[in-house]
């Protein structure tokens, strides 16, 4: 990891890097570049910056949209991918201004740093680390002409069976059946040289691997989880990693996708949330007398994850895909309650993370079609106000829910409340809840307002156009 101008340039003359390429977030996520020759690259650049038009990344018009970038060089990186040599940073996006430029507080990295400050500010905690677990699936990369149906998604139950070649006149040799991928071996896991070398890459470049495996969607899902790290490090993390996977799959002729629900009845990927937070050093979610290992403190955080979760939905699952994946039968969480051993619960804690400072929980619900930085922003924002509000999350009628939901007597199953089941009623939430999001100035209300705005828009998209199964349905009645 770079300090310094001067380290940046040796690396740079050392590797014959020829060309410096900065990476800004947008609103919805993407990130976008610019890049300069290297003898560009001067200790002025780390002052004052450079100058590009904001207007077109998603975000609410600024009165001055003049706006520069500054290269955070912590996060410097040599490209793998590209043919001239590259190293890449993030730049943090700053209004200019007399006499001093001052940070755009719609920057969603912006809005992570102040969430931490936030955090810090309150006394509470000092530190939030998190742990996302990355899936997503690979398919071939084929042209779009060579489509059998031009659309390359499966619509219907039957055609997800026949694919899966769990259909009785399909060859059954070394397919993987419908739901059947996880943890499955070679000859079936046809991606483990690809996953590992996606591993390799991913610790090549600073995100050290926990562990990478098939799982449960048969054609192709995968999932790598990485080691923990503090929150707006891992928003950074997740956009890096997003990177590397997507590029070394389309290198070898693959395509990846982050979608939560790409194919109709077979497993969605969520991108979990694992978090703790830290005070001193200290774990501070650890009580050997509490719920599974839990202290007050979190779960008062849960209480307030809870509370405020068909707001937080907004941003930890912002499209309409997203409520594809958020549905039963698919280990995707449905509802808003937590537990231990309850897959489809919001939030689950993880028996095996037993020591003091291991302690945590999972935010189940999250996935890759995220803000990464406004997600995790959100997810610890709804906490700290549950610990400053002291919301129980047993009071609350939360749970825990240790049980098969679905075994439960009707009247206990009504209490438990559900998840948004689109993105227009988790933007309704948010509409209606995001007092918790404004404290310490974190999210600047226009950010929630273009964010909404935005939002609306896509799902208007998705809603207007006629669905394929509407012809099934209507097209003859
Ligand atoms: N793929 C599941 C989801 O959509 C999660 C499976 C798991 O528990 O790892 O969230
Ligand atoms: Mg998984
Ligand atoms: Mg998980």
């Amino acid at each position: 990891m770079f300090k310094t101008y001067d380290e940046v340039m040796d690396f740079c003359k050392r590797e014959n890097i020829q060309m410096i390429d900065f990476k800004m977030i947008d609103l919805i996520g993407r990130w976008r570049h610019l890049s300069i020759p290297v003898g560009r690259f001067k200790p002025d650049t780390l002052k004052y910056g450079i100058g590009f038009d904001g207007s077109n990344y998603g975000f609410a018009p600024v009165e001055k949209s003049d706006m520069v970038f500054i290269p955070d060089i912590s996060t410097a990186v040599y490209d793998p991918f590209t043919e001239v040599p590259t190293l890449s940073m993030i730049g943090d996006v700053y209004v200019i201004a007399q006499p001093e430029n001052y940070r755009f507080d719609q920057d969603p990295r912006a809005v992570a740093f102040k969430a931490e400050e936030y955090m810090k500010s309150t006394g509470i905690a000092d530190e939030m680390r998190i742990g996302p677990e990355y899936e997503f699936y690979v398919f071939d990369h084929v042209s779009y002409e060579a489509l059998p149906n031009k659309t390359g998604f499966r619509i219907d139950a039957e055609q997800a069976i026949w694919n899966s070649g769990s259909n009785e006149y399909q060859n059954l040799g070394y397919k993987i059946p419908l739901k059947g991928g996880y943890h499955i071996t070679a000859p079936q896991d046809v991606l483990y040289d690809l996953r590992s070398r996606m591993s390799m890459l991913l610790e090549q470049n600073g995100i050290p691997v926990k562990y990478h495996h098939h799982e449960v969607g048969g054609p192709g899902q995968i999932e790598i989880e990485v080691e923990f790290g503090p929150m707006r490090e891992m928003a950074d993390k997740t956009m890096l990693a997003k990177y590397l996977i997507k590029n070394l799959a389309f290198k070898e002729g693959k395509t990846v996708t982050f979608m939560p629900k790409p194919l109709y009845g077979e497993a969605g990927s969520g991108l979990h949330v694992h978090m703790h937070l830290f005070k001193e050093g200290k774990p501070i979610f650890y009580d050997e007398n509490g719920y599974a290992g839990l202290s007050q403190e979190a779960m008062y955080f849960i209480g307030g994850l809870l509370k405020h979760a068909p707001a937080v939905l907004a941003f930890t699952n912002p499209s309409t895909n997203s409520y594809k994946r958020l549905v039963p039968g698919y280990e995707a969480p449905v509802s808003i309650c937590f537990a231990t051993a309850n897959r489809s619960a919001v939030i689950r804690v993880p028996a095996y993370a037993k020591s003091p400072e291991q302690k945590r929980f999972e935010f189940r619900s999250s996935d890759a079609t995220c803000n990464p930085y406004l997600a995790f922003s959100a997810i610890l924002m709804a906490g700290l106000d549950g610990i400053q509000q002291k919301i129980d999350p047993v009071a609350e009628g939360f749970g825990p829910y240790d049980v098969n939901l679905y075994n439960l007597p009707p009247e206990e199953q009504a209490k438990i409340k559900s998840l948004p089941q689109s993105l227009d009623e988790a933007l309704d939430a948010l509409e209606k809840d995001h007092d918790f999001l404004l404290k310490g100035g974190v999210f600047p209300k226009r950010l929630i307002e273009i964010w909404i705005e935005a939002k609306r828009k896509e799902a208007r998209r998705v809603n207007d156009i006629p669905h394929p199964m509407e012809f099934e349905m209507y097209y003859d009645l």
